[in-house]
């Protein structure tokens, strides 16, 4: 058997450990998905086309007063601009660690994101410089959680580490544009309220991010507030229809085969 054989059995038989770890957001397909993520000049050359495209849009979207990346917020033309990324599958890459950090735990994610260089999507670090060239401010909302760590007095260590991860793909940003699960009591795992939380402030013109959840409110099975109702197949797929001017125009969305609120639906 070829060493290249024996790491895909390896890989495939982590990444199944994997898979059964999460129980929200667990791995379907772990095998082919993982190593797709983590080997295809495919997946680099889809993320790279997603953010040219999105730097190409950028001038239009701020020279389009009306436009807003959130349906409900329209008629912000005063406001100054910003865009919305998520952090994991969407600013860098987590394959590494799917690939060899079992089970999934954010403890497990925190330690393993302060002793491993962060790997960069490809395209992010370029799209953010050119948003910010055009007065355009980057927020990053992710599903991290703050939580806290024995021996550690920072009541949220997180922020610190997801800081420092997305310096290391090239982006400077400060605790101010980075907002983790916990932070405020109203910041769940449904992003929506840090979404609106940024939209008080900004004409938010870009939304980007590898779940549905980063886009559309709502989306998950085990619904977190403001929302009531599971979502499911069926109505996640009402949403593509209902947003159908968004995606490509002002969302974005990257390819994550490995994980996240899709395999949980029904
Ligand atoms: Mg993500």
């Amino acid at each position: 058997m070829t060493l290249f054989r024996t790491s895909i059995i390896v890989a495939s038989l982590l990444t199944l450990m994997a898979c059964e770890s999460r129980s929200v957001e667990s791995q379907a397909e772990p095998q082919l998905a993982s190593l797709w993520a983590a080997h295809a000049a495919e997946y680099q050359a889809v993320t790279m086309q997603i953010y040219a495209q999105a730097t190409r849009d950028l001038p239009r979207l701020i020279a389009d007063e009306s436009w807003s990346a959130l349906p409900s917020r329209e008629g912000s033309a005063e406001k100054p601009l910003a865009v919305i990324l998520d952090v994991d599958e969407t600013v860098l890459s987590g394959v590494d660690m799917e690939l060899t950090l079992l089970p999934f735990t954010h403890l497990r994610q925190y330690e393993w994101s302060i002793s491993h260089k962060a790997v960069p999507i490809r395209g992010v670090a370029e799209f953010v410089k050119a948003a910010r060239e055009q007065g355009v401010d980057a927020f990053f909302v992710t599903n991290r959680p703050c939580e806290l760590l024995e021996g550690n007095s920072d009541t949220c260590p997180q922020e610190k580490s997801t800081i420092d991860d997305i310096f290391e793909v090239g982006i400077e940003t400060d605790a101010d544009h980075v907002m983790l699960v916990g932070e405020r009591p109203e910041w769940n795992r449904e992003k929506l309220s840090r979404r609106e939380f940024v939209a008080e402030s900004h004409r938010v013109i870009m939304l980007f991010g590898d779940d549905y959840g980063d886009f559309v409110a709502c989306s998950r099975a085990e619904p977190r507030a403001p929302c009531t109702n599971p979502a499911t197949r069926a109505s996640r797929a009402e949403a593509l229809d209902a947003y159908e001017n968004y995606w490509g125009n002002g969302w974005y969305i990257l390819p994550n085969p490995m994980y996240g609120s899709w395999t949980s639906v029904e």
